[in-house]
């Protein structure tokens, strides 16, 4: 019904995943209204504030960057925004001190246990969603991201890779905190041993490892323990999305299906979304209370 936010600020660090520096991390509490705003603390006043919304996302290739107005940049923020909106937390200033969220392990779990530690308050001004009005679609080949209207917040990814070991799975969330924290927050990112290389050559993936990564040759999973789930790799997918669609800056009211989507497509979505005035409109708790009386 009512916006929330943390009870306290709460810090970690870990390394970033792609420039592989140390990253050092702080959850801070913020008032109704303020939505996600993430913070470089290594920057100037002007341009160190990246408010966490679709249409400041510059880059999508391997995670989701944000570019603020002075043309600043601030990667992985995906993970992060996914354990905010699997933990029901509408308004948080996080602070970081460089160009990276930390990875930690690859997952949201790290990042639902900080929320957790710190404990989430109710504000007093009601929350808005976004409620889908009809079904909205955005396809890159045989690639498909589509919403449609939902009376929940539901998510269903299917993936198809070209490995024996990963070949074609699909995961489902009905969003709510138990779920996301039980089903999907632990599910880490994965990827291709043979795509390391090329990465690595790249200058990406350079604080990527067993310890943060998923990674697959072949059959064989090479982390030590192997996966946390059978379709791991499909339930992260889901986490992902639960991240970017967290971009619209507020709860979206309806069932999200991507099949071999990812963060590029699931940013199209949105735009898709919001470009189409009649596909959707906010709506508070007091609307709700409105329809429901007027239906009774
Ligand atoms: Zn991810």
């Amino acid at each position: 019904m009512y916006q929330t936010t943390l009870k306290t600020r709460i810090s970690c660090s870990g390394v970033g995943l792609h420039a592989g520096e140390k990253a050092a991390m702080t959850l801070k509490p913020a008032t109704a209204g303020t939505g996600i705003v993430f913070e470089r603390t290594d920057l100037n006043n002007g341009g160190r504030f990246f408010p966490a919304r679709f249409d400041m996302v510059s880059d999508t290739f391997l995670c989701t960057t944000l570019r603020n107005a002075s043309g600043a940049t601030l990667s992985t923020v995906e993970h992060v925004m996914a354990a905010l909106a699997g933990c029901g937390v509408d308004n948080a200033l996080i602070a970081v001190n460089g160009p990276e969220l930390p990875i930690m392990d690859g997952s949201s779990e790290a990042f639902v246990f900080l929320i957790e530690c710190a404990g989430v308050v109710a504000l007093d001004t009601p929350r808005r969603h976004l409620r889908v009005l009809r079904a909205v679609e955005v396809r890159d080949g045989d690639r498909v991201a589509r919403i449609a209207p939902s009376e929940s917040r539901s998510f269903r990814c299917e993936i198809v890779f070209d490995n024996p070991r990963i070949s074609r799975q699909s995961a489902s969330l009905d969003l709510d905190r138990e779920a996301f924290k039980s089903a999907i927050a632990r599910a880490r990112t994965f990827g291709l041993m043979e795509e390391v290389d090329g990465l690595r050559a790249r200058g990406l993936a350079l604080g990527g490892s067993l310890d943060n990564a998923v990674v697959v040759s072949g059959e064989t999973v090479l982390n030590e323990g192997g996966l946390r789930y059978e379709n791991e790799f499909a339930r992260h997918k889901v986490l992902d999305a639960v991240g970017d669609l967290a971009l619209a800056g507020a709860p979206i009211l309806g069932a999200f299906e991507g099949y071999c989507s990812g963060h590029a497509l699931n940013n199209r979505l949105l735009k898709a979304l919001f470009e189409d005035g009649d596909a959707w409109r906010w709506e508070t708790a007091a609307d709700d209370g409105e329809r429901l009386a007027a239906l009774a």
